[in-house]
């Protein structure tokens, strides 16, 4: 640890997604062929008509200003709007916070809610940052490990099991980052009554609400078990659905108070997101979708050749992925042997040795609590898609 530098920040590691994600660039601008499979953003530009709105507002002065820490009143409500619209859940304005990503939103959740102490129950494999931004509010993550055979899904009786007098939080993420896993609506509702009925938090984080494939539909906590809504606070952004991750713009859903709060917390820390941000988010909203269902029939069309690819790779085994843009195979069948010069006994050293040896980039499941498999996202080109599973089918066959 450097001297001088608290605990809290001296034990929170880079994201491991991003650290990836770095590597293989740095790699690419020495002119290595690398393809990224590691970035969790889609590779599309961002639509059309939402990058002339910021225009616009770039050249209007009143984006100039500083403006409500909570957000742009039209963007509260376009926010209020369309989450009554997507998920039929029915919030005032009052309710929603604009928050300098998902991310962001994440943040402001934990400290609005978490004393030091605090349990978070924490569904694995989950999404890197959910621990670290836990432990930075003093939150205990208690990690409950999900199966691929249960389609990596959490049960209430796993919950139960994990549930104590501390237990304060429960992670609650559909469509799911690493696994793409998207849980039925019986299930959310049972989940829902679970955690109203113990008086526990759900934060549920819809950001890939519109990313489900076949018949796998989307549903909200707050909609399935509508008593766990007065303590819910639910998570989304513009970042996934409409390709508008360098934007920075999402929100959390929350009881008046407790988006008050999260409110008066950004009021000293962030202030507003960028306005003219904030109003490309409103024409992301309030515009037309087609340009995000083309983007999902792209997706989707991907995770159809990327599972049928991880198929026929020897040492491999996936769960179809049914949301999100994530495939996460587990790797077991491939550990334990050599991978051109590297000797291979973890998903660690298995994501090294893609990178050196044949220029993939994936993430090890290590950093998301789920050792053994690694997570391979499908935002990205078809043929990159195809070119680097038939590299990886090539060096393991
Ligand atoms: N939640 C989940 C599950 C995510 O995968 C991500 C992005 N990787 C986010 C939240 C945050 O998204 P952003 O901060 O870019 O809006």
């Amino acid at each position: 640890m450097s001297e001088g530098i608290a605990r809290r920040l001296a034990s929170i590691s880079d994201s491991a997604t991003m650290a990836v994600t770095a590597r293989a660039a740095a790699l690419k601008a020495a002119g290595r062929p690398v393809i990224g499979f590691g970035a969790g953003e889609p590779d599309f530009p961002t639509p059309a008509h939402v990058v002339e709105a910021a225009q616009r507002a770039a050249a209007d002065p009143k984006n100039h200003r500083y403006s409500p820490a909570i957000g742009l009143p039209e963007l509260r409500v376009a926010v209020a709007d369309k989450t009554a619209r997507d998920s039929g859940f029915e919030v005032g304005p009052e309710s929603v916070v604009i928050t300098n990503g998902g991310k962001g939103a994440v943040f402001g959740a934990f400290a609005a809610l978490l004393e030091p102490g605090d349990e978070v129950l924490l569904p694995a494999p989950y999404w890197v940052s959910y621990p670290e931004a836990a432990a930075l509010f003093g939150g205990v993550t208690k990690v409950i490990p999900t199966a691929v055979d249960a389609g990596f899904r959490v049960t209430v009786d796993q919950l139960e099991a994990a549930r104590t007098e501390r237990s304060k939080v429960l992670v609650f993420v559909s469509p799911g980052n690493p696994t793409g896993a998207v849980y039925p609506p019986d299930e959310v509702a049972a989940i829902g009554a679970w955690a109203a009925a113990h008086g526990i938090w759900v934060l549920a984080d819809e950001i890939y609400e519109h990313l489900v494939y076949g018949s796998s539909v989307f549903s909200s906590v707050a909609v399935e078990a509508p008593e766990s809504a007065p303590r819910c606070v639910i998570v989304n952004g513009v970042a996934k659905t409409f390709a508008m991750t360098g934007w920075r713009v999402g929100w959390l859903i929350a009881p008046p108070e407790v988006a008050a709060a999260v409110g008066r917390l950004q009021s000293h820390s962030t202030s507003n997101v960028a306005n003219v941000s904030q109003r490309a988010a409103i024409a992301a909203l309030t515009g037309p979708f087609e340009p995000a269902l083309a983007m999902r029939e792209a997706f989707d069309r991907r995770r159809r050749t990327m599972h049928r690819m991880l198929g026929e790779i020897p040492g491999l085994s996936a769960m179809e992925p049914q949301g999100a843009f994530y495939a996460f195979p587990s790797v077991a069948g491939q550990l334990g042997r050599r991978i051109g010069s590297h000797r291979v006994e973890s998903s660690i050293d298995l994501a090294a040795a893609l990178l050196e040896e044949i220029e993939i980039a994936v993430v090890p499941g290590e950093a998301f609590g789920a050792p053994g498999h690694v997570r391979l996202s499908f935002a990205l080109s078809d043929d990159d898609l195809v070119e680097g599973l038939t590299r990886w089918r090539r060096i393991v066959s």
